[in-house]
């Protein structure tokens, strides 16, 4: 009977509207980079359960925003490679701090494409704003990742733990209604 309500629940949860997101490429990255980090988002997002449809073009209506900023507005001593502004009235929007995913990126040079390594972090900023919470844990969702995590979002191994894609279903759907 449980099984059977559980079953019913993620189907109706699957079943959801997409969420919609708006890209704000600041740094100004080529279109080919910016569709390529989509793709990535989109997927490990979907991988949890949470559909998306992602836009860079004005105007566009969204739930969510990203901005990826070329400028780290934020205190350089912290190793950042996104924020969201969680708690404040601009609590749909996060920025991509793009310099220092470029510096990831070539620190452990090899280990997976820039636009993957962006994609992942437009992902793991939006289940942030999702769950309106700023916890870390391992995975996606890990304060700092390693050349390992790199390898295995370039493998698409790196993925929500089940108990995160659970919440990220749970808050997707409660936005819509
Ligand atoms: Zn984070």
């Amino acid at each position: 009977m449980c099984l059977l309500l559980l079953l019913s629940l993620t189907a109706i949860l699957h079943a959801s509207e997409p969420l919609s997101v708006r890209i704000h490429n600041q740094a100004r990255l080529p279109a080919a980079a910016i569709a390529a980090a989509i793709t990535e988002a989109r997927w490990v997002l979907s991988q949890a359960g949470v559909e998306t449809t992602w836009c860079d073009a004005d105007p566009c209506r969204s739930d969510f925003s990203i901005g990826i900023r070329q400028d780290d507005p934020r205190d350089s001593q912290t190793f950042v490679l996104g924020f969201a502004m969680l708690g404040t009235a601009k609590g749909n929007t996060a920025c991509v701090v793009y310099p220092r995913v470029l510096q990831l990126t070539e620190f452990h040079a090899g280990a997976a494409p820039l636009s993957t390594v962006l994609g992942y972090v437009m992902a793991h900023e939006l289940a942030h704003m999702l769950m309106r919470s700023h916890a870390h844990s391992a995975g996606v969702m890990s304060a700092s990742w390693t050349v390992a995590d790199l390898r295995a979002m370039s493998q698409r191994h790196l993925r929500f733990s089940p108990a995160e894609a659970s919440a990220l279903q749970y808050a997707a759907t409660k936005r819509r209604n």
